[in-house]
């Protein structure tokens, strides 16, 4: 079988760090957002599949270039093309007609993601009417986490479900720096949220007190599965002070998902996998943000900061050990199963430890993406510019390097 990752010729490079040149990446910058205007330009059409693959992710990739400090020469002009993906992203929300809860508060890949970014980016851009107006919309939508919206697939998950929801909740509160849903009505959502995850788990005998499936399957990683929920109930402080019970089962969970780690770092994808007979090669197993330690680091990371205890630090650390040794993705340049992806693990492990040795390895990851044998044998993404699959993710993890005191993998801010 075909390794599914380029072998990292640094593998046992020792270097602590080089400094970035900034004028070489400006430059690179500027030929990846010319690019992603080309190819997607903001037309109703492109939006569909939202933050993950849609026109909404291109207005994202905007408000973080027009943020950042070191293109902030440029920032009239990034407001007005972002604009433009906002008004064309606006007009095919609105032509959308919802079936279910989920095309409701879908974040990464539905309507709460677009009017999240929309009230953020207006508020940045100094359009407080508009800010107010996306902002209502965002909110008004919590409604439809309540159970009397029930979802027969799964609600619960981060891209379409509740736990996507309150990503875009925290993120929101951190942007604009002021309170977005009352906090009663934030425990709330995480009580729906504990309440379906011990429903399930009891029907199915699940080894966890929490368990949900997405489409019947029990995902793990970040995409569909556990570990994003758990990561973003430990976000929910507030909840988990008043819910000792809620915190003593996610504690369980998570130590659980622990014991999965394989020798190597990883994790399985989903539940099904732990059993021996249907578990993967290792060759065969899966790095990526989506599915594996690139996406589980971020609850292990927040397992860390809240419970104090070194074994949740040590998987990270074991996760960071994997993704060196195969995280150099042929799958291309993003941030769901890509190389972008995969370096914002040592972004975090360097906020985590302040140890130099995780930038080394965080700008390696970046300059792979530049040479010719990644440009010659890197397979292309079936939306090579988006934020989640394309460019439009890589542009944001270049402008991370920059500052990395304060970089985080899109809506997963451990800090
Ligand atoms: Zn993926």
């Amino acid at each position: 079988m075909p390794k599914r990752y380029f072998v990292n010729k640094l593998l046992s490079a020792t270097e602590t760090n080089i400094p970035l040149d900034w004028n070489y990446w400006r430059a690179v910058l500027a030929e990846y957002s010319q690019l992603i205007e080309d190819r997607v330009p903001p037309v109703p059409k492109f939006a569909d599949g939202g933050l993950y693959v849609g026109t909404p992710g291109i207005a994202y990739l905007f408000y973080r270039l027009m943020k950042s400090p070191f293109t902030a020469s440029h920032k009239d002009d990034f407001i007005s093309k972002g604009i433009k993906y906002i008004t064309s992203s606006q007009s095919f929300v609105e032509s959308q007609r919802a079936r279910n809860a989920t095309d409701f508060i879908g974040f990464i890949l539905g309507p709460a993601g677009f009017q999240a970014i929309a009230a953020a980016f207006y508020t940045v851009a100094g359009d407080s009417t508009k800010a107010d107006e996306h902002l209502n919309h965002f909110v008004n939508l919590h409604t439809y986490c309540s159970p009397l919206y029930p979802v027969s697939f799964g609600g619960n998950e981060l891209f379409v479900g509740r736990a996507g929801y309150l990503a875009g909740v925290l993120w929101l509160q951190k942007e604009l720096q002021k309170p977005i849903l009352p906090v009663d009505k934030i425990n709330e959502i995480c009580h729906f949220i504990v309440q379906d995850g011990r429903k399930y788990a009891s029907v199915h005998r699940s080894p966890m007190p929490l368990m949900y499936s997405y489409y019947d399957t029990e995902y793990i990683g970040a995409a569909h599965g556990i570990s994003a929920i758990l990561f973003v109930l430990l976000c929910c402080e507030d909840y988990l002070s008043k819910s000792p019970d809620a915190e003593r089962d996610i504690k369980k969970c998570v130590d659980f998902i622990l014991s999965l780690q394989t020798e190597n770092g990883n994790f399985p994808c989903a539940l099904d996998e732990v059993d021996h007979r249907r578990r993967r090669d290792e060759e065969d197993q899966l790095v990526h943000w989506c599915h594996g330690a690139p996406g589980v680091v971020y609850m292990m990371a927040k397992a860390s900061l809240r419970w104090k205890d070194e074994k949740y630090l040590e998987s990270c650390i074991k996760c960071g050990d994997v993704i060196w040794e195969k995280g150099l993705l042929k799958k291309g340049p993003g941030l769901c199963h890509g190389v972008a992806g995969n370096g914002y693990v040592f972004l975090l492990l360097y906020r985590l430890t302040a140890d130099e040795k995780y930038l080394f390895r965080a700008n390696t990851f970046a300059q792979f993406m530049t040479t010719p044998e990644f440009k010659r044998g890197a397979r292309t993404p079936d939306c090579p510019y988006s934020l989640y699959e394309g460019l439009a993710g890589t542009v944001c993890y270049i402008l991370d390097l920059f500052d990395p005191k304060t970089a985080a993998f899109p809506f997963m801010d451990v800090f």
